[in-house]
């Protein structure tokens, strides 16, 4: 048994769209990012990578990549989970949190936690995704940006 972690955190702006965990939320402001700024998915690539010690999401996917302007980050998400496989071990679960002041997430996260579940290929009980404010503290108290951490734990195969 391996376990992997990882943390991202994207700036809030005006005039993008608000994708979290593959899940389009109405809000006055979306993540700024090359792709479309998915920190959730974002932190779970790392983790999934960091578990089999194969890097970061910038060794694949580089910002300076033209290919990946706007791109769906479950692009990346399945990219991941093909390296992770690639290796040999098996996913076993996922936890993450997402960290944000507004909007409220609640409503979102069943349908993120379906959307990661089918892209990892995990039944949904394998999958875990839960929502945080900072208690105003800090850039995501102040609705500046949204952080995500994940953790993962894989199986290495005999
Ligand atoms: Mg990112």
């Amino acid at each position: 048994m391996r376990v992997g972690i990882g943390f991202d955190a994207h700036r809030l702006v005006a005039g993008r769209s608000l994708v979290l965990g593959g899940v389009a939320i109405p809000f006055e402001k979306g993540l700024l990012g090359h792709s479309d700024g998915d920190v959730l998915l974002h932190a779970i690539c790392d983790a999934l990578l960091g578990a089999a010690s194969l890097g970061d999401m910038g060794k694949y996917f580089p910002s300076s990549d033209p290919k990946y302007k706007d791109a769906s980050s479950m692009l990346f998400l399945e990219e991941a989970a093909r390296l992770l496989r690639q290796t040999g071990s098996r996913l076993s679960n996922v936890d993450a949190t997402i960290i944000a002041q507004w909007p409220t997430l609640q409503p979102y996260l069943e349908a993120m936690r379906e959307r990661v579940a089918k892209a990892l290929g995990l039944e949904l009980t394998r999958v875990s995704v839960k929502a945080k404010s900072s208690d105003g503290l800090g850039f995501t108290g102040r609705g500046e940006g949204i952080a995500a951490m994940a953790v993962v734990a894989i199986e290495e195969q005999e």
